[in-house]
């Protein structure tokens, strides 16, 4: 349970970008890419496909992966079908494996060059946790869900392991080549496209580079014909420049407004709304609600010195959240009082006209006085004895809804 939240944790931490911005931020550290400008309209759709002349390949840019299947990466002969594409695409609701069923509205489409494809290969970093360092990963078996090559042939996926402060080396990169098959006469530029990703991914805090198809063309060059980045939040501080690629549709809104009080709140897809200060307390709170025969709404901190605004906004946006059918508020009070937690509970509800069940397990400073003020405030308050207590009747009371 805990590693799956902590990959919840990960993907959600990382800050997404398109593959058309990944691709220009590729490009500046050497990885070759087909040419291409991404367009807003149909008009211009069509002006960008005569510039770049010939067959051209549309692609839909949202924040997700499996658009070949889902409809959304199409070949137009030439200018005037590629506008007709684009009318389709744009502003169509493109359902992929990773959009949910819901899909993902597309606002813009990226026009690239088509390339003479040889082979479809996969290249990838991500970090080894249990090493403790980046792994750079190529395979011969691009183009198709690198998921399912990791799941039914894992011996087609080569690693290897990036040591801090030196990259992935010449001789790494080589022997990758090498053993995706890469022919000899284009080894050297395989290799170099390696070791440029590598250094894109340090140099931009990177948590996922991935390329996917890397091409091979029949005239011996290689490219990335996708490209998958996500940026790490927490290095956001020193890429000023990179705060701008953010596209706040593509972000759930929930989410975009929780980041603007600072709270981190991600949405997951249970019925239990969890009030937590502090991200262990967080993870040990979802832990314990699945433990509990729950499942969990929500992730959120609210951070170990929140204020009444702070608490107030976290409680709105954990209710606004449709799916819940009771809070349980799991508190330490330390810096943040117990008296500042309650009072940022009641302010947020006192507004609403049905009552949801709160269950509330509160310890430390101003524990007591806080439970007091929750008690007395109408709401539908149960007092909880200890964590595992305040799960059972959080559990019990979203199940009586
Ligand atoms: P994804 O499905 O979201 O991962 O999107 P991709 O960019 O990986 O595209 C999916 C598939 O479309 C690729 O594996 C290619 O087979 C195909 N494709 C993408 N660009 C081109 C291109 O320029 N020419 C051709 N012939 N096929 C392309
Ligand atoms: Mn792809």
């Amino acid at each position: 349970m805990t590693c799956a939240i902590v990959r919840i944790l990960h993907c959600n931490i990382a800050m997404k970008i398109h593959e058309y911005q990944a691709k220009a931020l590729l490009a500046r550290y050497g990885v070759p890419v087909p040419r291409g400008e991404v367009v807003l309209s149909v008009k211009e759709a069509a002006a960008a496909a005569s510039r770049i002349g010939g067959s051209v390949v549309v692609k839909a840019q949202i924040h997700a992966g499996g658009r070949g299947k889902g409809g959304g990466v199409k070949v137009a002969k030439n200018a005037e079908e590629a506008a007709e594409i684009a009318q389709k695409i744009l502003g169509m609701t493109l359902v992929t494996h990773q959009t949910g069923p819901e899909g993902r509205v597309v606002h813009r489409v990226l026009i690239e060059e088509t390339l003479p494809i040889e082979r479809e290969l996969y290249l990838g970093i991500v970090l080894d946790r249990a090493r403790g360092k980046n792994v750079f990963m190529a395979s011969a078996d691009g183009g198709v869900e690198i998921e399912e090559v990791a799941a039914k042939t894992p011996e087609r996926i080569l690693k290897e392991p990036i040591e801090p402060g030196l990259g992935l080396t010449p001789f790494q990169a080589r022997k990758l080549a090498f053993g995706i098959g890469i022919p000899g006469a284009s080894a050297n530029l395989a290799a170099q496209a390696m070791m440029a990703l590598a250094r894109a991914n340090e140099a931009l805090d990177a948590s996922l580079a991935e390329i996917n198809p890397f091409i091979l063309t029949k005239d011996g060059k290689v490219y990335a014909l996708d490209a998958k980045m996500n940026l790490d939040d927490n290095a956001m501080f020193r890429h000023k420049d990179l705060q701008e690629l953010r596209d706040l549709n593509e972000e759930d809104p929930l989410e975009v407004e929780a980041s603007r009080f600072g709270l981190t709140y991600i949405k997951l897809d249970g019925n239990v709304a969890c009030l937590v200060n502090g991200a262990g307390l967080a993870m040990a709170t979802m832990d314990i609600v699945k433990f509990a025969g729950g499942s969990p709404a929500n992730f959120l901190d609210a951070g170990g010195g929140a204020n009444v605004e702070q608490i107030r906004n976290a409680f709105r946006i954990l209710l606004s959240d449709k799916s819940v059918k009771a809070v349980l508020i799991n508190v330490f009070c330390g810096i943040l009082r117990g008296d500042i937690v309650a009072q940022g509970v009641v302010e947020a509800t006192s507004a609403m006209t049905q009552s949801i069940p709160i269950v509330v397990r509160m310890e430390g400073t101003n524990a007591e006085q806080g439970r007091k003020i929750l008690s007395e405030s109408g709401l539908k308050i149960i007092v909880a004895d200890g964590m595992r207590d305040a799960a059972e009747k959080v559990v019990a009371a979203a199940a009586a809804q």
